[in-house]
């Protein structure tokens, strides 16, 4: 069985301490990673410092010269890394490839941002000096992702943050680090300089805690669940240091009597079942208007009740196994809590997934969810679909926006106003309308409200890794601050 070392400038480093990581669909130890502490996030940052200089002195043109190679390598090589990434987290193959394959499309972008980026002068309203505006990489970026899409999570941070001339040091979830250690290891043979991009493997309490901390971190970018990005935030504000924070969601599919049903049926359960509901966006909260709600939740019972449960190697699976078995347990206890609430569960997952081994939950819709439900406010983070019914659309809207978070939403009708108009109205980062989940290079995404601040992709990415710096120069000369013959001025 493979003990991966830390990944610091360049190279593997002894294995250090145990982590034992879980195949998800067995409940055996597959690899185990090291246990890092302060002293490795020092190894870290102090590697990711002395590469900064050389980095970040690079024009942008060949920043994007490596982070294109990056991407070739990644387009050529990506299978190498699917089987860690199930390993990590359980996540079924066919997902998996898909996030994979596509790996390499979020480093171009990025390298092209870099090409573009050059001083500028915006004018201004002074006689005698021009002023320009620079751009600076912050220094070292602390990276900290999740569990659930370790690779295409830490590509949308990296890629930017590169392109930009910073280093890097991640710290993924200790629930799966593999296909990032892989990932980091076949960046480096694609041409990422030695300490460019290091990362270190433990709790986030052990080892993140220290990376945020330290006094040459510049910046952090969290992705993971608000608990994490509160203490993530309060720890870099001690140091002024800038996050981005990249939270959990309960996003609402607001579904109204005009739409077309069977696109509908389709945007809910990709939104609420692609990955076991294990992903940022999912639509956790079914907002259907009465007229149509028998009909629609009959369908999605019977689909969703269809589902294959099964080994994630297996492309035939259309469901499988939670990540890891904590969280088995914290959505286990989330489906018991909302049968004492008195939600009436039309589809029970937990008999569904009965008498497996691995860490199974099956499809799960309550009906009868009400505004003060433990499962309408919190984030379950699995397969479970709270549903509830309106009226009217300020009744729709008004339902949707009563979140504490803001990260996504869907809206379903064929009236083009409506539609527009209820995008407008819902308080999120993202509204899909008549479709759910898409997500692009050139589209930012992020949340509101708990759900965090900043923004991931988008064609100005990589500005949330730099600084802007003004610099003023004097075209005529420079005036006597102090005159004698003030009535002359
Ligand atoms: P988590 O918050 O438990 O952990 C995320 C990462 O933070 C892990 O690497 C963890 O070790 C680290 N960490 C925890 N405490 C830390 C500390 N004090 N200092 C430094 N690092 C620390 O989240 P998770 O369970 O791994 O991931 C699931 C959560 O991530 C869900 O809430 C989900 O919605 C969210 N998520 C959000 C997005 C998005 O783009 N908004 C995408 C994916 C996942």
């Amino acid at each position: 069985m493979q003990h991966f070392g830390h990944f610091i400038d360049g190279a593997f480093t002894q294995p250090d301490g145990v982590i034992d990581s879980i195949n998800a669909a067995t409940g055996d130890v597959w690899c185990q990673f090291s246990r890092g502490q302060a002293q490795h996030a020092e190894r870290a940052i102090l590697s990711a410092q002395s590469a900064f200089d050389t980095w970040s002195a690079k024009s942008g043109a060949e920043r994007a010269d490596v982070l294109e190679q990056l991407a070739d390598t990644l387009s050529q090589r990506w299978e190498e890394l699917v089987e860690a990434e199930i390993g990590d987290n359980g996540k079924r193959i066919t997902e998996v490839r898909g996030q994979l394959s596509g790996l390499h499309g979020w480093f171009r972008p990025a390298a092209q941002q870099a090409r573009d980026l050059v001083p500028h002068d915006q004018g201004n309203t002074l006689a005698g000096v021009r002023s320009e505006q620079q751009y600076l990489p912050f220094g070292v970026v602390v990276a900290i992702t999740p569990w659930n899409s370790p690779l295409m999570i830490l590509a949308w941070k990296l890629a930017p943050a590169l392109a930009a001339g910073n280093t890097v040091v991640v710290k993924p979830s200790e629930m799966a680090s593999a296909s990032t250690l892989l990932f980091a290891d076949m960046a480096h043979q694609a041409g990422l300089p030695a300490g460019v991009l290091n990362v270190v493997t433990g709790f986030g309490h052990e080892v993140g805690e220290p990376l945020v901390r330290h006094p040459l971190t510049r910046k952090v970018t969290f992705t993971g669940s608000d608990a994490g990005g509160r203490k993530v935030a309060e720890t870099a504000a001690s140091n002024v240091i800038p996050t981005t924070l990249e939270l959990g969601g309960k996003s609402p599919q607001v579904v109204f009597a005009d739409c077309d049903l069977d696109d509908a049926v389709n945007g809910i359960l990709s939104g609420i079942f692609l990955s076991n509901g294990q992903t940022c966006v999912a639509g956790s909260r079914l907002i259907v208007e009465r007229s149509v709600k028998a009909e629609l939740v009959s369908r999605l019972v019977s689909r969703a009740g269809g589902l294959k449960l099964g080994d994630p190697m297996d492309p035939q699976t259309q469901i499988a196994p939670l990540a890891n078995e904590p969280h088995l347990k914290k959505v286990t206890a989330m489906i018991t809590q909302a049968k004492d609430d008195g939600a009436r569960c039309l589809l029970d997952g937990l008999e569904t997934a009965r008498g497996r081994s691995g860490f199974f939950v099956g499809p799960t819709l309550f009906d009868d969810v009400t505004p003060d439900m433990q499962l309408w406010r919190d984030e379950v983070f699995g397969p479970v679909l709270a549903i509830t019914s309106f009226d009217t659309e300020d009744e729709a809207i008004a339902l949707a926006n009563d979140s504490n978070y803001g990260l996504a939403a869907g809206v379903w009708t064929m009236d083009d106003d409506k539609g527009a108009r209820v995008a407008q109205a819902i308080q999120a980062g993202t509204v899909y309308i008549n479709h759910y989940r898409s997500v692009d290079p050139m589209s930012p995404i992020g949340g509101l409200k708990l759900s965090g601040y900043g923004r991931e992709l988008g064609p100005e990415a990589i500005k949330a890794f730099l600084q802007i710096k003004s610099v003023w120069t004097g075209t005529s000369s420079v005036p006597d601050p102090f005159p004698d013959d003030v009535e002359a001025q």
